[in-house]
């Protein structure tokens, strides 16, 4: 089948980096047609038809200017992403987090991009990489699998995926609110915050640690290896790491007082809004493998959660990539074929907010070739410049999908840096943002 058209460009996946992109190339009067597999072919983690469904976590992170995913925020907003502005729009309270209905997200943009009218949206698997146009391709983690063998031959790789995990969903009304305090980390214990914390006693945190590294879970394929994110592990395999490993990871207390007690509980549980009408909490950093029998008997150890209802159970899922060191350009053009561009977490971006970023980048430089321009690579001394420049240049051999993340920036020769780490941070993302406004005048406008 021939799925393109020399009359514009073909967008494949209508997911957060596909409808991104999609918009970004629209709106420089480009014709679009984007396609998406959904409803008709699922993915095994999508529940819905509409485009950009957020499937996990409700949270593109924290929107301070001294945290990485702050500045990678800021700087869409000002190269006018229409994801993040929508994400804008249908915040939930989360602290200094930005944190989406995500329902209403998905129907937002899926609203946007019909009422587009130089994007054809067309419902349909693409199986085959017949392009005689140029391409963008964003089908995400969930790759459909005969596309994703296609990949594997036009990359020539023999293995394009590891294994990921999703954190269970609870009904708030179900939260022993007893057992529970709302708060922020480091807030006022005056005032309410945006979390729910679910406090543990030593001998709860331990019973709970030990049952969650002994629990059932579920069985992969035999030919399916464990190829587990370093910062996505299912809570059973960092139980298995140590009796403190949840203490010092996701159930640390630090910065939050019991109101009952007044005191810094041993471990909490965090809870955060995943809907605006706020009946529904998921547990952070409880992404997960084990049966469902086994979450539903494990979790109600945490006394807040003893008679709650689970409207999701976590669960484990596949994760595709390309070796993005070896096959791309920082324009995200593919090396051997320019006219494919690779974006989301197909090419290696991690985290809501860089997928969409890279969506905007493939989205920008399709266009421009598109119109017979060179494609541009994203100034270095920002965040998404620094993100496409280590996606492109990282060490192949030991390539895993990047978030945005300060570590990014190469500092040794820079002087007179803050050596308090916010302050420097704060730094970083003040310049960064002049940088992007600069190359926004000069080469966007
Ligand atoms: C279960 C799960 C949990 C996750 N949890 C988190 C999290 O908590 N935080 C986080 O930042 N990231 C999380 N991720 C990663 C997350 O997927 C990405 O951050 C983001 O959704 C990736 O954007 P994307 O556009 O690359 O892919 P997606 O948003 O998945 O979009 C890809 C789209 O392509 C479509 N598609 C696939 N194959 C084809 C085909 N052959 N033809 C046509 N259409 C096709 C799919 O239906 C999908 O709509 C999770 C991923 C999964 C699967």
């Amino acid at each position: 089948m021939n799925y393109c058209s020399a009359k514009g460009i073909v967008v494949i996946g209508g997911g957060l980096a596909g409808s991104e992109a999609a918009w970004q190339i629209a709106q420089r009067g480009i014709p679009v047609f984007l396609y998406e597999m959904r409803p008709f072919i699922p993915t095994g983690a999508h529940t819905g038809s509409n485009l950009a469904e957020i499937v996990c976590s409700n949270s593109l992170g924290s929107n301070l200017l001294s945290n990485a995913s702050g500045l990678l925020l800021q700087e869409l907003r000002i190269l006018g992403s229409l994801l993040i502005s929508i994400a804008d729009s249908c915040s939930v309270p989360a602290g200094k987090s930005l944190a989406v209905d995500r329902e209403r997200f998905s129907q937002t943009v899926t609203q946007n991009i019909l009422k587009q009218p130089n994007i054809t949206l067309i419902r349909e698997e693409v199986v085959d990489l017949a392009f005689d146009s140029i391409c963008i391709l964003a089908t995400g983690p969930l790759t459909s699998p005969r596309l994703a063998s296609r990949l594997e031959a036009l990359t020539q790789s023999n293995s394009l995926y590891f294994y990921d995990a999703i954190c269970p969903i609870v009904d708030a009304s179900s939260i022993d609110f007893s057992f529970a305090f709302k708060a922020s980390r480091y807030m006022d214990p005056a005032n309410s915050g945006d979390y729910v914390n679910c406090p543990l006693t030593k001998e709860q945190y331990l019973e709970l640690s030990r049952e969650l590294a002994h629990a059932e879970r579920i069985k992969l394929h035999d030919f399916e290896k464990e190829l587990y994110f370093e910062g996505c592990l299912p809570i059973e395999i960092m139980a298995k790491r140590g009796e403190d490993t949840l203490r010092f990871g996701p159930l640390r207390p630090t910065g939050l007082i019991d109101p009952k007690t007044n005191k810094r509980p041993y471990a909490v549980v965090q809870l955060r809004q995943d809907n605006l009408a706020a009946s529904l909490y998921n547990m952070v950093g409880f992404q997960t493998n084990l049966t469902y029998k086994e979450q539903d008997r494990i979790f109600r150890i945490i006394p807040a959660l003893k008679n709650a209802e689970f409207i999701r159970y976590g669960q484990l899922h596949r994760n595709t990539f390309i070796n993005a060191p070896k096959l791309l350009l920082p324009t995200l053009q593919f090396k051997d074929n320019p006219f494919i561009f690779f974006a989301g977490q197909l090419a290696g971006f991690e985290g809501y907010a860089g997928n969409i970023a890279s969506g905007l980048v493939a989205g920008i430089n399709a266009s421009r070739l598109f119109q017979g321009k060179e494609p541009v690579i994203f100034p270095r001394q920002t965040m998404i410049g620094e993100l496409l420049w280590y996606i492109c240049h990282a060490d192949p051999l030991h390539f895993q999908p990047m978030k945005a993340n300060f570590g990014l920036f190469d500092l040794t020769l820079e002087k007179n840096l803050p050596k308090d780490k916010a302050a420097r941070n704060l730094f970083l993302s003040q310049r960064s943002l002049r940088n992007i406004e600069a190359f926004v005048r000069a080469i966007l406008a």
